[in-house]
């Protein structure tokens, strides 16, 4: 089949600017549109015609060849193998041809081309204890994501020529604008199923139970998310969704988290604070002993360097603050109140307020 001359299709002379080439092929692309023009396969060929025109006489190098060699300048068949331009490539090129904002934005986001398509992304909630979260974990969570099913093959929508979308030519009172919809009959993939096994559904997708292995960096928190790329739900055509893990996490008995630190409630005898004492004291990599001086007054706070939460930056560890509570005995024997009325009157017994420890609001400034 013999070509027409680029310039005649578009209607323009040899010395059109590239404005005038712009303007022409315009014209002809909403004149021919398809979707105005339903099932007119002359109008197609008219628009694929000028659509091929446009590509090679806006093409400052294409042109040249063209100019000087005709059709056989651009490999014999104008360059686009036997079938001409397909539709998808035709509407990218709108992109183009409307330019930025205006009758661009009307062609499905102005840059003309299709969007990748990304199955959907799937949320998983993964709770954990303080001490996994104090130096980050390596966990399996099971996951149920939709993927391609073994075997399946897929031909592309003749709804909508593959692009995943649906174009429509609605009058309006700027002139003629193309609005863009998700195709209904692929639901965007561009693609249907042609063949498939008997357990996959109309997608093509299967319901899949994986084992996902992930790892944790220390210093996560509640309500924090992480997100690993592609392994949430598959998309026939497009490229896998992400998984969300939201971290919870897990109330603990012993410990209260501030931040990057820890805090620990330690409860002592007042003899214990007086006479000083050896204690244990559980942390969060096991437990430690720690000296509690003679005179050790209540509220006092201990700090043990590096035994807090990494931090999630990476910026070293938090500590574990310990909070010495001193306990004051609730009953007593009648010989424990006579040791005690003896000590009484006792200069030592006395509360030397410029002694005691700081007020827990003193302390809030200086710690946290
Ligand atoms: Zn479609």
């Amino acid at each position: 089949m013999a070509k027409r001359d680029y310039y005649e299709v578009l209607g323009v002379s040899k010395s059109a600017s590239a404005d005038e080439i712009k303007k022409a092929y315009r014209k002809l692309a909403i004149q021919y549109h398809p979707d105005k023009n339903p099932d007119n396969p002359e109008a197609e060929e008219k628009f694929k015609e000028a659509a091929e025109a446009y590509e090679v006489l806006s093409n400052p190098e294409k042109k040249q060849r063209y100019d000087q060699f005709g059709h056989q300048g651009l490999g014999g068949n104008g360059g686009f193998g036997g079938g001409g331009m397909n539709m998808e490539d035709i509407f990218s090129q709108f992109g183009d041809i409307f330019g930025g904002g205006g009758f661009g934005s009307f062609f499905g986001g102005g840059g003309g081309g299709r969007r990748t398509k990304k199955g959907t992304n799937l949320r998983v909630k993964l709770k954990l204890t303080l001490s996994e979260i104090a130096n980050g974990v390596e966990k399996k969570i099971k996951v149920k994501r939709q993927v391609v099913a073994p075997g399946v093959t897929f031909k592309s929508c003749s709804a909508c020529q593959g692009s995943g979308q649906v174009k429509k030519v609605v009058n309006t009172m700027l002139g003629q604008m193309v609005s863009a919809s998700t195709c209904g009959a692929c639901g965007g993939s561009g693609q249907l199923v042609d063949k498939k096994p008997d357990d996959a559904d109309s997608r093509g997708l299967l319901l899949k139970e994986e084992v996902i292995s992930i790892t944790i960096p220390g210093g996560v928190g509640e309500g924090m998310q992480l997100s690993m790329s592609s392994k949430g739900n598959e998309m026939p055509g497009g490229i896998p969704g992400d998984l969300l893990i939201v971290i919870e996490e897990a109330e603990d008995g012993v410990f209260q988290r501030e931040g990057n630190n820890v805090i620990y409630d330690l409860h002592i005898s007042f003899i214990e604070a007086a006479l000083g004492e050896s204690v244990e004291v559980p942390t969060l990599d096991g437990k430690v002993k720690i000296k509690i001086d003679p005179g050790t007054q209540s509220g006092k706070m201990l700090r043990l360097k590096g035994k807090g939460i990494k931090d999630i930056n990476g910026y070293g560890r938090g500590d574990q603050l310990i909070m010495v509570n001193i306990w004051t005995p609730t009953t007593l024997s009648k010989e424990e109140r006579t040791v005690l009325e003896g000590l009484k009157q006792s200069e030592n017994f006395k509360p030397d307020p410029g002694k005691q420890e700081k007020s827990f609001f003193d302390r809030m400034k200086e710690f946290f």
